[in-house]
């Protein structure tokens, strides 16, 4: 990689810039000792200043050097990218945090942010905004979000939107409105974390507010959802997210086209198998549900395997009569689960379907059940386009509303107050069923489809990690 370093107008500026790049802080000390001007230097054609070369190369000690000195963090390059974008794209999460904080700091003391909130959207232009957050660069008008969701990087993608949480982006721009952003093609980063194939980045965004059924303006067809270009990249996992979320399979784009047509044409056949609008309605996480704030991280995550597993052992029936039917899982061995089954008294059993263990609680009541249950009574199989508002759902036991559900802690005769190790209900979370059918087929299945899903959502971390590799970032530097 070149990094414009070759571009300096100086021997002293090309060393000066190389240190950089390698990380080599004596020879930066040394070189600044000699002319103190250097800091402040770019290289003559890419406009890279030190920031965004230690940014763009994971060097977070020359990062920290030149932001302790105050060097500016959002100094933009010959594309109006700031050493946070640059950062972002490379997956150089150290360096995302360094500039996320140093950001912070400058804005505290920036008495000129405060215009920000005063000043109508329209009329923002990059130049007003000092926060890199909400900066646009000047190749496709992408903020870091767009960067960090494009090439697959979840951490930084999470350490961006946990920073929008907290700052005055969230106060005059909205959070939600921040997730959604658009570059100058209508793309928001999750249309472009599905276009990728990004599932790790698609779910991320999707916990965080991106809506689900935004259209793009003229990126990709003109009119396509992120099921659309999901449909375009071949990636199964981010169909099934983008499903699990409530994309419509019949949404058609501009050129009238659903995502199904648009898998068969890519030749994605199990992809298309998924999304053809007659094969069975995958299960909905519902909506009143979805959004983290409500719910409880660690029910969530339970009710999640459970809904996955669901959807799952649909996909299996579905692809079982095409040609695309997914590899068996390995065989399973069940002997752990068994012993923690054996553990389950009739006390922890669910007594709605009489076979899990009671992993859910509804806070107020303090009712539990099992997580497929939980979802059986929450979930609706499809959205119903003619209530805007789903009711919020109701206690099986005591009718009371649910508006928190947590994890149940589980009480032994001898420990009434020790909650179950985490490891124990998850395993037990893992013999989940299919929630279409009857209770009485599930006991054959459940091991099965337990260790198929472990299978699937390994799998998937393989595809979201290796992503790195496959593209690099073109024109940052
Ligand atoms: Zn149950
Ligand atoms: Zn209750």
């Amino acid at each position: 990689m070149g990094h414009g370093v070759s571009c300096a107008r100086t021997g002293d500026e090309h060393d000066f810039f190389r240190a950089a790049q390698v990380g080599d802080l004596d020879a930066l000390a040394a070189l600044l000792a000699a002319d103190q001007s250097l800091a402040r230097r770019a290289t003559l054609y890419d406009r890279l200043s030190v920031l965004h070369i230690a940014a763009a190369n994971g060097r977070i000690e020359v990062l920290s050097m030149f932001l302790d000195r105050g060097a500016p963090p959002d100094a933009v390059n010959r594309h109006k990218q700031t050493p946070l974008m640059l950062a972002a794209m490379h997956g150089k999460i150290d360096c995302v945090l360094k500039l996320l904080q140093a950001g912070a700091n400058v804005r505290k003391t920036a008495k000129s942010v405060s215009l920000i909130s005063i000043i109508p959207l329209e009329k923002i232009t990059d130049s007003m905004i000092s926060h890199q957050i909400l900066m646009f660069d000047s190749v496709h008008a992408r903020t870091c979000l767009h960067h960090a969701a494009y090439y697959g990087h979840v951490d930084c993608l999470q350490a961006i939107l946990s920073a929008a949480q907290t700052t005055p982006v969230a106060d005059s721009w909205g959070f939600a409105r921040f997730v959604n952003v658009r570059d100058d093609h209508g793309a928001t980063p999750l249309h472009l974390a599905a276009r990728q194939g990004r599932p790790g980045c698609v779910q991320m965004l999707l916990e965080n507010g991106a809506i689900v059924s935004a259209l793009t303006g003229s990126y990709g067809f003109p009119g396509s959802t992120s099921l659309h270009l999901a449909a375009r990249s071949g990636n199964l996992d981010c169909i099934r997210k983008l499903l699990a979320w409530g994309a419509d399979r019949l949404q058609r784009d501009s050129a009238g086209r659903i995502p199904y047509s648009v898998a068969l044409k890519r030749n994605h056949g199990a992809c298309a198998a998924l999304l053809n609008p007659s094969s069975a309605e995958p299960m909905v996480w519902p909506s009143p549900l979805k959004f983290i704030s409500e719910l409880d991280p660690e029910a969530k995550a339970l009710l999640e395997a459970a809904l996955m597993e669901a959807n799952r052992e649909r996909e299996k029936k579905i692809l079982n009569g095409t040609k695309y039917s997914l590899p068996s899982p390995p065989p399973y061995d069940d002997s752990a689960d068994e012993d923690a089954c054996s553990e389950v008294s009739d006390a922890e059993l669910c007594c709605i379907c009489f076979d899990q263990a009671c992993t859910i609680e509804v806070q107020d009541c303090g009712h539990q059940m099992c997580a497929p249950c939980t979802l059986a009574l929450c979930c609706h199989n499809k959205p119903n386009p003619t209530t805007l508002t789903p009711p919020s759902p109701a206690c099986p036991f005591c009718r009371g509303s649910i508006s928190r559900l947590v994890v149940a802690q589980t009480r032994s005769a001898c420990d009434p107050d020790k909650p179950a190790s985490p490891q124990l209900t998850r395993r037990r979370s893992r013999r989940s069923h299919n929630l279409s059918e009857g209770s009485s087929s599930f006991k054959g299945l459940s091991s099965a489809m337990g260790s198929f899903s472990k299978l699937g959502r390994g799998s998937s971390r393989m595809a979201d990690s290796d992503s790195g590799t496959l593209d690099k970032p073109e024109h940052d530097l």
